[in-house]
């Protein structure tokens, strides 16, 4: 017997690559997964009138304390600024953070991600320590901060080990990154043996750090800025021994390149292709100043990429050859990184926009593509999907049996949508709206309403008798 039986007006659903809006289709749930799917007899135990399913998105890329310099580092000297001014910011930020300062910030993140749509996300988690100590104490942190929000969450603990790479090599920590800091990497595998314990502690009883099945583990190399070569190459083998997604920060600046020529003599996407095992959990992050070799090398080998367009334009790290990523199919994921904008249909839009304005044409996203032509807003819903749950390493993204119940209900009377049918909506969703259309989640199966509808319905103007029963 199903937990669930959703039914909405509209649900995406159809075989892969060839899904579209189809009305009179109900979704049965069982043990937070999707058992069902089409029309089915059994009685709904949620009608959701005048909403449209899709999956929910997956953020594969984020640092949920970052949110907390929105709004901040948007006034510039007169020499301007660039990425690594905006570091010395982020760093200011660490310095004055304590648990729960950490806790407050990581919870709001993730609420506002449900908001919008994502029901997973990968938490690229580098803020380790409490101030002045080797606690690993802040890991424990995110994960309780993910499980009270109630999203679905993959830590990536990071492994940072350096300061920076110079032309004589790796150089020690600054005072900003010892919070970072593991002491070894045997060190850092010991403390992810005890959030092993601590997540399969969560995995039966929510509310519990890691609560209610939704938190599993991945690791992240910070960048090859960040961890020594030879150790790089020991840790991807243990990732890889313990099956476990491996992310890393890979050629967001053109002076990580410079940095790397100088030392090794290779770029550094071209020492990940020549040094390690490239496989599908393997996830480079950004890739803004990757060349196409080193691309093809990679992508045939399986890797994933991850895209972050707001973050990438707000730094000014400059435009991804999506492109040509894009002619091997499948491996273009997205991610919020630094949360100064949280919004999944603008991250998609973007994917797409930033091509538009580069090579003065439309469509890229498809039409540069494998395929050659098709509907670019099913390319971009990919890759807010399907894609981002292979990178970390989750059966999410798709309505379709056996797949975790993670989905995102679009209010079809938001406004900017009014006038979209069941041809139009995907697109009229990402090119003229965003977030706002949002009308709430389904996470593992449980339904959870936007927060600030929420709090909507409870002004004074709307309790009524019958809102009052719940009605
Ligand atoms: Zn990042």
């Amino acid at each position: 017997m199903p937990d669930h039986i959703i039914e909405p007006e509209l649900t995406w659903t159809g075989p892969p690559g060839e899904e579209r809006f189809e009305r009179n289709v109900r979704i049965a749930v069982e043990n937070g997964r999707i058992s069902e799917v089409g029309a089915l007899s059994d009685e709904p135990t949620h009608r959701l009138p005048r909403t449209a399913i899709l999956p929910g998105f997956v953020n594969t890329h984020s640092h949920a304390f970052q949110r907390g310099l929105r709004g901040r580092g948007e006034t510039f000297p007169e020499e301007a600024g660039d990425f690594w001014s905006w570091r010395e910011e982020m760093y200011r930020l660490v310095k004055s953070m304590d648990e729960q300062r950490i806790y407050e910030l990581s919870r709001q993140t993730f609420s506002e991600m449900l908001d919008a749509g994502i029901t997973a996300v990968g938490e690229f988690h580098y803020l380790h320590h409490s101030p002045g100590t080797g606690d690993f104490a802040l890991d424990k942190v995110v994960l309780r901060a993910a499980a009270d929000a109630g999203i679905r969450i993959v830590l990536l603990n990071v492994l940072y080990r350096a300061g920076g790479l110079g032309p004589e090599g790796h150089t020690p920590l600054s005072d900003a990154q010892q919070r970072f800091a593991a002491p070894s990497v045997d060190a850092f595998w010991e403390q992810m043996d005890r959030l092993a314990e601590v997540v399969a502690q969560g995995a039966g009883a929510p509310g519990l750090c890691g609560g209610g099945g939704l938190s599993s583990l991945g690791v992240a190399a910070h960048s090859i800025r960040a961890v020594p070569l030879d150790e790089l190459i020991a840790f991807s083998e243990e990732a890889a021994r313990r099956g476990m997604p491996l992310h890393m920060h890979v050629e967001e600046q053109p002076r990580e390149v410079e940095d790397a020529l100088h030392h090794y003599g290779r770029t550094p996407m071209g020492l990940l292709n020549a040094h390690l095992r490239i496989s599908p959990l393997f996830t480079a992050v950004h890739c803004t100043h990757t060349s196409t070799a080193d691309l093809d090398d990679y992508l045939s080998a399986g890797g994933n990429i991850c895209i972050c367009p707001l973050t990438e334009a707000n730094l000014g790290d400059g435009l991804a050859n999506v492109p040509w990523m894009l002619r091997h199919d499948g491996r273009v994921c997205l991610g919020s990184d630094s949360n100064s904008r949280i919004d999944m249909a603008e991250e998609m839009r973007w994917l797409e926009y930033g091509q538009r304005l580069a090579t003065l044409s439309r469509g890229v996203c498809v039409n540069r593509a494998s395929r050659g032509a098709g509907h670019v807003a099913e390319r971009l819903l990919h890759a807010a999907t399907i894609a981002g749950a292979r990178a970390i390493g989750l059966r999410t993204g798709a309505i379709r049996p056996g797949f975790l119940a993670d989905l995102v209900a679009l209010d079809l009377d938001h406004p900017p949508l009014a006038g979209a049918d069941a041809e139009t909506l995907l697109p009229a969703f990402l090119c003229g709206s965003d977030g706002g259309a949002v009308a709430g989640t389904f996470v593992n199966g449980t339904w959870r309403e936007k927060m600030h509808r929420t709090r909507r319905s409870l002004s004074p103007r709307s309790m009524s008798p019958r809102s009052m029963t719940g009605g």
